[in-house]
């Protein structure tokens, strides 16, 4: 599965957050064949309007969105690289994820300890940050030892990885992340096999009190702000607002209460959404009489590849896809349609997948 890692300092609504999202997955997990929660590890179903659509066009019986997985992430305080918690449990946890979700406080109130004392999100982003680059270099500077001896013998590739980490290490020492660094095409695989925590894509949530749930405050516009200014994008949320919903029986209820708040959907929508956009992930789906459901791969993914989504033979044994767009699906109303209006399309192994396709694949068994 595709995983986001989910960071920040203590006490500035992580674990509601998290807490918040393993209900809703727990409320979902009817819908999950396969759905295990871990303590710290919560499977959600990624919202998509265009699979209830497909499922009504296709008379679906079922459906089945697809899913991201959140891991929540404890452990980092100031000076943790210095050992003062960010152990080695935090750093596996965190080098598995596929991106980073950095949640910053951006709420006051003066019952809720701050660890630095006062408010500032952008201070805390810089600490999160810091802390995260002083871990990367840790872990290259014990590549360079055991590589550089590699090298000295005169191995090749290790030459190649020493130089990658040498690079890699200057940006560092710079006080730049590891993601501003230029990577050749023939070094990107060893780059990613670093696991660098600073290279991993990022997305910052900004906890703001229940007020501000819908447009946020002078606080996450500043996150905002710095988010756009690296590359990285931003959600406003309240924690404390996702928690109540999560708490709700119905979806009625739910609908109903975010409505009273002049919200349209939980920010725990947009969250799934943005760290399935910053995954760099596209759906396709397929859809029968028993179920509709929506499937995940990377972009660029081409179809064999969809097809082993799905199971590794469909890969294995794979003869080519019939395709239909989504918007031909739901402007011709349903396959038989889309058939007739030469709409279906006959695609082999170089079909590139696009966002939205269904897909029925024929294979070998
Ligand atoms: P973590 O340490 O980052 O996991 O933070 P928690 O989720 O445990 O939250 C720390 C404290 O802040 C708890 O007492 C929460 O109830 C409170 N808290 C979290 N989010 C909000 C919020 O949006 N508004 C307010 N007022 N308190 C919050």
């Amino acid at each position: 599965g595709f995983k986001c890692g989910i960071v920040g300092l203590p006490n500035v609504g992580k674990s509601t957050l998290f807490n918040a999202l393993t209900a809703t997955a727990a409320a979902e997990a009817a819908n999950f064949p396969f759905c295990t929660i871990e303590p710290n590890v919560g499977r959600v179903g990624v919202p998509d309007p265009r699979l209830d659509m497909i499922a009504k066009i296709g008379g679906s019986a079922k459906i089945v969105p697809t899913q991201l997985e959140f891991v929540d992430i404890a452990g980092l305080v100031r000076g943790a690289s210095k050992g003062e918690g960010l152990g080695n449990q935090f750093l596996a946890n965190i080098r598995e994820t596929d991106a980073i979700i950095k949640v910053v406080r951006c709420f006051i109130d003066e019952n809720v300890t701050h660890v630095e004392g006062d408010v500032d999100p952008i201070r805390d982003a810089e600490t999160i940050e810091t802390e995260l680059m002083l871990a990367d270099m840790e872990s290259l500077e014990r590549r360079v030892t055991s590589l550089g001896k590699k090298a000295k013998g005169g191995d090749k590739d290790s030459k190649m990885q020493l130089d990658l980490v040498e690079r890699a290490l200057k940006v560092l020492e710079q006080g730049k992340p590891a993601r501003t660094m230029e990577v050749s095409e023939d070094e990107a695989k060893s780059f990613q096999m670093l696991q660098l925590l600073t290279a991993k894509p990022i997305l910052f949530v900004c906890n703001v009190e229940e007020e501000a749930a819908a447009e946020g405050n002078a606080l996450s516009a500043k996150v905002a702000e710095m988010a756009t200014a690296q590359g990285a994008r931003s959600v406003v949320i309240s924690a404390k607002i996702e928690e109540e919903v999560s708490q709700l029986d119905s979806e009625e209820e739910k609908q109903e209460f975010l409505e009273t708040l002049g919200l349209e959907e939980t920010g725990l929508a947009r969250v799934i959404r943005e760290g399935y956009a910053l995954l760099g992930l596209i759906t396709f789906f397929t859809v029968g009489p028993k179920e509709a459901r929506a499937w995940t791969v990377h972009k660029g993914a081409k179809a064999p590849q969809a097809a082993g989504a799905i199971h590794s033979d469909f890969e294995r044994g794979f003869i080519k896809a019939e395709t239909i767009a989504y918007t031909d699906f739901v402007e011709l109303g349903g396959e038989q349609a889309c058939k007739e209006a030469g709409k279906m399309r006959q695609e082999g192994r170089d079909y590139l997948v696009h966002d939205g396709d269904l897909m029925l694949f024929r294979f070998n068994v």
